[in-house]
């Protein structure tokens, strides 16, 4: 599904990315890890069209996207959250789910200009879905709330709902459980492994290890923006590189 081969990105003297290549499959969860800078969100944005690669090519079910803006790579059907919140603060629930609806909008300029009968359905048929999409991520009860009244596990929730609205094949998520207490970090992995198996492929930053280790189906780690190590939980958790650089020797101790 997404074939990024030899991709560097660089910041002036930096390489915040070296030379990763990653693969993913259809019906995947593949995380990333690796400790602070080493490079995981710039190589979300890289793919995402946030920043462009430096170098290397990256192929989204099969089509080029390297040199593709942010807005069109969405159309391919990648969603993304980020690693802070990016809520519409000032809008409720639905509203932030019908502006992720919005993005996939295909009524031209003069629609847009005129406002034409067209369009009326076309918005109709959209807020339609947005209440259909709340009701399937058990937030319809919440849709007229405003998005900052909702406790932290249920915004970092509407996040991921709003980039769903898009319909997007393959899913990338930052750090979604960043600052989730034990119960909101369990809530979120049933939900992520709940819409995997609905059939959307999930690329994932995060730095809980141990949700990590239950859900990934492939785990990529990056150190110093180069990949160190790839393969399963059991895989990564027992190579040497991996507990060298990210998980520390205690780590090792405590899986026995
Ligand atoms: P991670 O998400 O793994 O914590 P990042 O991808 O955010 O790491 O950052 C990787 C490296 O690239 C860091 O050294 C960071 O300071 C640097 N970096 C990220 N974005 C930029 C930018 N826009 N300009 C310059 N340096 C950047
Ligand atoms: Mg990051």
């Amino acid at each position: 599904m997404l074939y990024a081969e030899n991709v560097y990105v660089r910041f002036g003297g930096l390489t915040a990315v070296d030379n990763v290549s990653l693969h993913i499959a259809p019906g995947e969860i593949h995380a990333i890890i690796g400790p602070n800078g080493a490079g995981k969100s710039t190589f979300f944005n890289a793919v995402s069209g946030i920043n462009r690669a430096s170098e290397g090519t990256i192929r989204f079910l099969g089509k080029d996207i390297t040199s593709m803006n942010q807005h069109q790579v969405a159309r391919q059907g990648i969603g993304r959250t980020f690693q802070n919140i990016k809520l519409f603060k000032s809008m409720t629930v639905a509203e932030n789910v019908l502006c992720g609806f919005h993005m996939n909008v295909k009524s031209g300029l003069f629609a847009d200009m005129f406002g034409t009968a067209s369009q009326k359905r076309e918005e109709e048929k959209l807020r339609e879905e947005c209440l259909a999409l709340l009701k399937r991520v058990d937030l319809y009860d919440k849709r007229d709330v405003r998005c900052t009244s909702l406790p932290y596990g249920d915004q970092r929730k509407l996040e991921i709902v709003r980039a769903m609205a898009t319909s997007p094949k393959l899913l990338m998520l930052d750090e979604p459980a960043a600052g989730m207490n034990p119960t909101e970090t369990e809530e979120l992995k049933q939900f992520i492994k709940k819409i995997n198996s609905e059939g959307l492929t999930i690329l994932l930053i995060e730095h809980d290890v141990k949700m990590v280790m239950s859900l990934a189906d492939t785990i990529t780690v990056l150190n110093h923006g180069a990949k160190i190590a790839e393969g399963s939980a059991e895989e990564v958790r027992s190579n040497d590189a991996v507990i060298e650089a990210y998980l520390g020797k205690s780590y090792r101790k405590t899986q026995g």
